[in-house]
């Protein structure tokens, strides 16, 4: 439960994925998440899971 994975995609980008989460995520910006840049690493993208884990991994960051 709430694991996370970080996968480089064919850009070099890092998208953070939460693993085994409801709906499988794509390897892109265009992810049903809309996966969102980290704050000061736009090379890292961070998708959020339709099961709301982040919640419990960050402290209260509202996406
Ligand atoms: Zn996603």
């Amino acid at each position: 439960m709430s694991a996370w994975a970080a996968y480089e995609d064919q850009a070099g980008a890092m998208h953070v994925l939460p693993m085994d989460d409801l709906k499988p995520h794509v390897l892109g910006d265009g992810c049903w998440c809309k996966p969102t840049p980290e704050d000061d690493r736009s090379d890292i993208v961070v998708h959020h899971s339709m099961d709301r884990r982040e919640y419990t991994r960050e402290m209260g960051r509202v996406q």
